[in-house]
């Protein structure tokens, strides 16, 4: 390991493992410091958007999605509560049809997308060092880091430090950038299963039903990512040794297809719940430090942008460094970009948390009345459309006020 690494990487998940790689194959000597010793099932990210599709490509990492598994979904389907599941599907998304040589969302196991891009990583050259622990930052254009690794203590001035440590950022907390947060909205919860080659494997669907939220999002070979939405105010809903078991009999319902196939699928990873609130740092560089992915601040994941928004970082940054100027100034532009671009994506998941994610009578009318709206006039919908197309496919009044109100008053 060089005592001088042209950049070091805290955190070897999608954001760390997808950078080291892209910078390690461009020849930049980069060392990668991960806390644990093996990526596991800690309900996360497993359906990528088809603008996150577009990145990946774009990065050269598309390769790397299917080596790890990567299975497409190529219709979503609008099932919900009031609406016959025939007639659903008939409004379905062609998700295959939205943005030029995107073959639709693509849906891959996480932990095992991290250890391939871990792979990608050392074979192009960067180091990964697991166990990583104690680590202490010291700011300043040469910035120090210091670790402990394999009962060492290790000293190193790299040129660039970037924070891709997740939620609750160490990085962060270190450097001085705090996040702000919307209140929790509602709870997420999310279990992996298998068994439930029932459900057609090119569709997905998010769609209320009752005092829940549904989403289905196969992986293939009957593998299934499911979350589900609730009401804060029943937050331990899916807790405790009968979790699973309840949170499976929960897609039992007349308006979801196949969901007794659901229902009686095999639960193969945890089941819990998180608050779905957003958080966001408006200004994720400081003096010799970088934050990317949910370091620099997530996304609500009730609609699924992380990883996309993650690898759209990956390759701003990248750009930047690769250009040779690794100035706070040079980040500039991805500053900028980031904070209009997580502000946009706040306004949708908001919007989608208040239209899908509320279960009251009075949330009922407002679906409906958003549904028929949708109907009669296309384009009432639109902001929508940004989750599976970016949220720059659209201008920037599409996530003001008066959209919200067009769709939802
Ligand atoms: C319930 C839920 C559902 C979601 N669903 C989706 C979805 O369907 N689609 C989507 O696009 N996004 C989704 N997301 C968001 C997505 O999971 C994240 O945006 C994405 O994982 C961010 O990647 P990351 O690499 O920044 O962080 P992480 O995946 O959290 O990786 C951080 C890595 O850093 C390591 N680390 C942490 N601290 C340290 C430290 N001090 N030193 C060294 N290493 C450290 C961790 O062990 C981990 O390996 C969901 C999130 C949640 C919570």
């Amino acid at each position: 390991m060089a005592d001088q690494p042209d950049v070091v990487i805290i955190g070897a998940g999608i954001a760390g493992g997808a950078l080291a790689t892209v910078l390690a194959r461009n020849g930049l000597d980069v060392l990668v410091l991960e806390k644990t010793q093996v990526h596991r099932d800690r309900i996360r990210g497993e359906w990528l958007a088809p603008w996150g599709v577009a990145e990946a490509s774009g990065l050269g990492l598309l390769d790397v999605l299917e080596g790890a598994g990567a299975h497409y979904t190529t219709r979503t389907a609008p099932y919900r509560e009031g609406l016959d599941p025939e007639a659903a599907r008939t409004r379905s998304i062609n998700l295959a049809a939205l943005l030029p040589d995107v073959s639709g969302a693509l849906n891959v196991g996480h932990p095992r997308l991290c250890e391939e891009l871990d792979t990608a990583a050392c074979k192009a050259g960067a180091t990964l060092m697991r166990g990583a622990s104690s680590m202490s930052i010291e700011l300043g254009e040469c910035p120090r880091l210091g670790f402990n690794h394999d009962g060492r203590r290790h000293e190193i001035s790299p040129r660039l430090i970037i924070g891709a440590d997740g939620r609750g950022s160490e990085v962060a907390r270190q450097s001085g950038l705090h996040a702000e947060a919307d209140p929790v909205h509602h709870i997420i919860a999310g279990l992996l299963v298998e068994g439930a080659g029932a459900w057609p494997q090119d569709e997905q669907t998010l769609g209320a039903h009752g005092k829940a939220t549904l989403s289905v999002f196969p992986q293939g070979g009957g593998r299934v990512r499911l979350y589900i939405n609730y009401a804060i105010a029943e937050r331990r809903r899916y807790a405790g040794a009968e979790a699973a078991r309840n949170f499976l009999a929960a897609y039992r319902v007349p308006s979801l297809p196949f969901g007794e196939a659901l229902a009686a699928a095999r639960p193969i990873g945890p089941c819990h719940g998180y608050p779905n609130a957003d958080s966001w740092i408006d200004e994720p560089v400081t003096r010799g430090v970088v934050l990317i992915g949910d370091a620099a601040g997530h996304n609500d994941p009730t609609i699924g942008q992380g990883l996309s928004i993650t690898l759209r970082d990956v390759r701003l940054v990248s750009e930047i460094i690769l250009s040779g100027d690794r100035s706070d100034r040079a980040f500039a532009p991805y500053v900028e970009e980031r904070r209009e671009r997580m502000r946009r994506l706040r306004f949708i998941g908001r919007l989608v948390s208040t239209l899908h994610a509320e279960f009251s009578e009075e949330a009922r009318q407002r679906r409906s009345r958003a549904w028929d709206r949708t109907g009669a006039d296309p384009a009432t919908g639109l902001p929508l459309m940004s989750m599976l197309k970016g949220p720059d496919a659209l201008p920037a009044h599409a996530f003001e006020q008066e959209a919200w109100n067009r769709l939802l008053a």
